[in-house]
């Protein structure tokens, strides 16, 4: 069996070049060759995003007409009449995509999904945080967020509407909505997306997310089918700037459901009891790293926290080192954040730890060593022990809020 390269399909990537065992694809022009020594073993078939590998005789890749699909969707996220963060930076995102598009001489529209039933003026701030068309399901069974009726929903707008790309945050329902949605309608789905951005040649939506243990960053396309779906990082794109003036539409739609399609029932809904970390909305982070030294090292961190009504943080050490759980690791395989004050406590500032807070407005760094890469990108850096040195900050905090309080300053 031989291997050929479809000469149309191929972008000249070099993808391939590295899955070849023997070393016997070379790209020239933006076009990959294979020169006579291949051995027709097939280890580059997968390695193409575009199809363009195959075995000679072997049946074509199948491909969806993708003409009809136009737009991009946004699935919102909404609880008690108020959008989440997520939605809103997906929504700014979609109208830079937007931005691209227009620049390939191609219009797309930005819509959002809306799902749910008591939903006020959400609409209309869609509308004002970046949204051209807003596609509305409003009924009583769709009050709280359910796998087996949203799915059917999103999957019935989809259907009518055809849209060209679809995007939902890596958030707990995100992540359990998506792949429902990809899989019934045999589409593609790249999952906690931390870049998105349209390729120049042909409009693909380029998918970038952290791959094997966040040692590379993989780029993903989803080519021959529609929607292009991506879940997206909270606290990672940017907000549309909000605007009361803008204006745009809205459609209400309807889905039938049947009895069948609830597969779950709610019985009751029980608040939880542990405490739910928000680190990507947080305006003060009090992050720790391997200085903390010990779980009880974080114990001095929360009680400065306290006091700042803040978030606790932690570097990948500290959490590797099992001192605090992997939900407050901020970083590249962590969380993104960009507070308002960040105090990085015993971190050196690594590049993969900068990658999650380098958007933090003012940065204090307390740090025995004046050297440790953190000191120059900090506003502030206290060179000392940081079991003095906090305390000691959370002393003068106190002291600080007490002398207000005597003098009626809240
Ligand atoms: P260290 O680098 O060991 O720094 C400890 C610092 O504490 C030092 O600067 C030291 O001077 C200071 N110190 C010690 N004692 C005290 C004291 N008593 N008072 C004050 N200062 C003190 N890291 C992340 O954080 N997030 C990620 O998401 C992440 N993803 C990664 C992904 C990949 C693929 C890889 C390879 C690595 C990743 N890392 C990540 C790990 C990263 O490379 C660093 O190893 C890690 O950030 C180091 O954590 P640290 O700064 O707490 O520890």
């Amino acid at each position: 069996m031989s291997v050929v390269i479809n000469k149309e399909k191929c972008k000249g990537c070099e993808l391939c070049i590295a899955s070849c065992p023997y070393a016997v694809i070379y790209v020239e022009d933006k076009k990959a060759f294979l020169t006579d020594e291949c051995t027709g073993c097939g280890a580059c078939l997968d390695s193409c995003e575009f199809g363009a590998i195959a075995f000679a005789g072997s049946q074509e890749r199948i491909r969806m007409d993708i003409t009809p699909f136009k737009g991009i969707y946004i699935f919102i996220e909404q609880d008690m009449e108020t959008i989440s963060n997520v939605s809103l930076e997906l929504l700014g995102k979609a109208r830079k995509l937007a931005d691209e598009f227009s620049k390939l001489g191609r219009e797309q529209t930005v819509t959002a999904i809306l799902i749910g039933c008591e939903l006020g003026k959400i609409a209309d701030q869609l509308i004002h945080y970046g949204a051209d068309h807003v596609i509305i399901i409003r009924d009583e069974p769709f009050k709280v967020y359910r796998t087996d009726i949203y799915t059917k929903a999103v999957v019935h707008i989809v259907k009518e509407k055809k849209p060209e790309i679809l995007l939902f945050g890596a958030t707990p329902q995100g992540r359990d909505l998506a792949p429902r949605v990809a899989n019934r309608l045999q589409t593609g789905l790249t999952a906690d997306c931390t870049a998105l951005e349209i390729f120049k040649e042909d409009g693909i939506l380029l998918q970038t997310r952290p791959a094997l243990g966040g040692n590379i960053m993989a780029t993903i396309v989803c080519p021959d089918n529609r929607p292009q779906m991506a879940t997206v990082r909270p606290g990672v794109m940017k907000r549309f700037p909000h605007d009361p003036a803008r204006t745009g539409t809205k459609e209400e739609m309807a889905v039938e459901l049947a009895e069948k399609d609830f597969v779950t029932r709610i019985l009751k809904i029980v608040e939880s009891t542990t405490r739910h970390v928000n680190l990507e909305d947080a305006k003060i982070i009090v992050s720790g790293g391997r200085g903390v030294k010990d779980p009880q090292g974080f114990k001095i961190l929360e009680e400065l926290a306290a006091e700042l009504g803040a978030e606790v943080g932690a570097s990948r050490a500290a959490v590797e080192a099992g001192w605090i759980d992997y939900d407050y690791q901020i970083g590249q395989t962590g969380k993104t954040v960009h507070p308002d004050l960040y105090i990085a406590c015993g971190i050196s500032g690594s590049i993969q730890h900068l990658a999650g807070m380098a958007r933090s407005k003012y940065l204090i760094s307390i740090n025995m060593d004046k050297n440790a890469p953190i000191a120059d990108v900090s506003d502030v850096t206290y060179i000392g022990d940081l079991f003095q040195v906090v305390p000691m900050l959370t002393r003068k905090i106190r002291e600080y809020k007490e002398k207000n309080r005597q003098i009626g300053i809240s």
